[in-house]
């Protein structure tokens, strides 16, 4: 599994993502889209439109303002109850999600080096002198309030991660020697005993309508597109005359005030979300609730997610939201281990409800087979979309040894790669090479979003478009424009991502070729053209 640090850094090296306010020192947790990743982000949520509202002839989209009536908040329950636990530590006056702590302690800076201390050769030795020795110095540099009493010497290492019982009981023997520890553990930042009970958070970010704050409507920036579709349930119903089962989709900012964003792009305090609620007749829920599980987990192994690294977690009863009859989670192996891609819940009949009761309008739908009107049940498949891009991004990641040089190549799927096709002169000084390769650029880009590039060698030319994930690159070289000695073959050369295959075509037929290629025929076109020998 790739470092998350790689991914950060090839991100801004490549005009991925960069720090939101960087020249201020950067924002916590706010990044932004440079020119590859908007390119790379709106493909994610092309492609999940496409699939999901224009491929479907029982699914309509919308488009929500993001502040809303503040009455929505209290009717939808998230004034009262949007809100997680938190802990606070009184040394360095950081904050954590409770219910996350033994994964923040698990990826902290001080407890990987001290986890890989307990692996060496020193403290297999003498665990007591080896612990002893790391307080005192790299302790203290990454852990200065680490407690100083001596942890006892009774666990082996290594441990396999967050949920390692021996873990468990690491945590629990260093609280212990930390004394009068409340929460049983240690900060995360700076390895203090002294973190606070926990308590409820709100995640609500609040804003003020109106240029005088003390007149002002205060309400919120939405923690979830879902809300603007249930109060326009009834706008769709009667304008589109939708029967049931139907859904209402949206793609749009949310933002919540998370005490412990991170993880780069996976947690942020503003993120976009791309939610379906999917309204059905009582009775029919528990099936349609399946059938999407079903559905978005293929579509994730569709645009090239590995089998290995995702999987389904059902919620368990304690877990459930109290509305909700049934929630599965889609969940990825990210660098900092399985964690939540999309939510998909059974949220009954509840929100239509609310929103009835609160507005004093009616949110039902008229059944012309009952002739009964019936309010319908939900089903509601919530994705992010910075979290799917994230995973897309890692799961493509590869390092591999080509000719005895590192190779890295993102694998993207090619309906996701932020460009397709990039257009490389062999030799930039020549005239004619560059002005054909222009102008096969230009001609490529009214189908596909093709660049141009002679900034560098081909060599390493070929490796930059492999490091943002180009699926196909196209050289004209001497003999596509011909000199002195041969004439013109009208040929140029395309070259495969992930098998560095070459094919030589005829200008004539690219983009009849290229279709094929976009349709992820590389083989049938290799076998037709030959692979060029170098
Ligand atoms: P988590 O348990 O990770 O906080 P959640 O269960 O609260 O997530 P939902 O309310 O189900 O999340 O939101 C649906 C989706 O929106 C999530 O699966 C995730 O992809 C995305 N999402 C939620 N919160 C964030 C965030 N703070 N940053 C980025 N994406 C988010």
């Amino acid at each position: 599994m790739v470092d998350m640090d790689k991914i950060v850094s090839l991100c801004k090296r490549r005009g991925f993502i960069f720090q939101s306010s960087e020249i201020y020192g950067g924002l916590g947790s706010a990044w932004d889209y440079g020119p590859l990743g908007v390119e790379f982000k709106n493909n994610v949520k092309r492609l999940w439109w496409r699939d999901n509202v224009h491929l479907r002839d029982d699914m309509v989209g919308l488009d929500a303002a993001i502040t809303m009536h503040p009455k929505v908040w209290e009717a939808s329950g998230h004034l009262a109850s949007f809100s997680d636990p938190f802990t606070g530590c009184a040394d360095c006056g950081r904050h954590y999600r409770a219910d996350q702590i033994i994964d923040a302690i698990w990826n902290s800076r001080w407890f990987r080096a001290f986890n890989k201390m307990l692996e060496g050769p020193a403290a297999k030795k003498d665990i007591q002198k080896a612990v002893e020795n790391w307080i005192q110095g790299e302790g203290k540099k990454l852990a200065p309030n680490f407690p100083q009493s001596i942890l006892s010497g009774n666990i082996r290492l290594p441990l396999e991660g967050a949920n390692d019982p021996r873990f468990i009981e690491l945590l629990r023997v260093l609280a212990h020697s930390s004394n009068g520890n409340v929460m049983g553990f240690l900060c995360p930042n700076c390895g203090s005993g002294k973190l606070s009970d926990p308590k409820p958070a709100s995640l609500m970010l609040e804003t003020f309508l109106g240029p005088v704050k003390e007149t002002a409507t205060k309400t919120y920036l939405r923690p979830e597109t879902a809300q603007g579709t249930f109060v326009n349930f009834d706008n769709v119903l009667q304008s589109m005359r939708k029967k049931l089962p139907f859904g209402i989709a949206q793609i749009g900012k949310s933002f919540r005030n998370e005490i412990t964003p991170g993880n780069f792009t996976f947690r942020t305090r503003e993120f976009e979300q791309m939610e379906i609620e999917f309204f059905v007749v009582p009775g029919t829920d528990e099936e349609w609730h399946q059938r999407w599980i079903d559905e978005r987990f293929a579509w994730y192994e569709k645009y090239g997610i590995r089998k290995e690294n995702i999987r389904l977690r059902e919620h368990e009863k304690d877990e459930l939201a109290h509305y909700a009859k049934r929630c599965v989670d889609i969940e990825y192996l990210f660098p900092m281990g399985w964690s939540e891609l999309e939510g998909i819940a059974n949220r009954t009949d509840y929100d239509l409800k609310q929103h009835s009761q609160y507005s004093g309008k009616a949110l039902e739908y008229f059944d012309e087979e009952t002739k009964q009107k019936l309010v319908p049940y939900v089903i509601e498949p919530a994705a992010g979309a910075d979290r799917s891009a994230l995973a897309f991004l890692v799961d493509a990641y590869h390092e591999e040894e080509v000719r005895g040089e590192k190779r890295v190549v993102l694998k993207l799927h090619r309906d996701l790669a932020p460009v397709k096709i990039a257009v490389l002169p062999l030799l930039k000084k020549n005239d004619r090479i560059v002005e054909t390769a222009k102008k096969l650029c230009a001609d490529l880009r009214k189908r596909w979003y093709a660049v141009y590039d002679d900034t560098a060698s081909i060599g390493r030319l070929y490796r930059r478009q492999d490091e943002v994930g180009t699926p196909f690159c196209v050289t004209v070289d001497v003999q596509t424009v011909g000199d002195d000695k041969s004439p013109a073959d009208e040929k140029v050369t395309i070259r495969d991502r992930d098998t560095m295959e070459q094919v030589r075509v005829s200008m004539a037929s690219l983009e009849s070729i290229m279709d094929e290629l976009m349709a992820g025929k590389w083989a049938e076109v290799a076998q037709v053209h030959g692979i060029k020998k170098d």
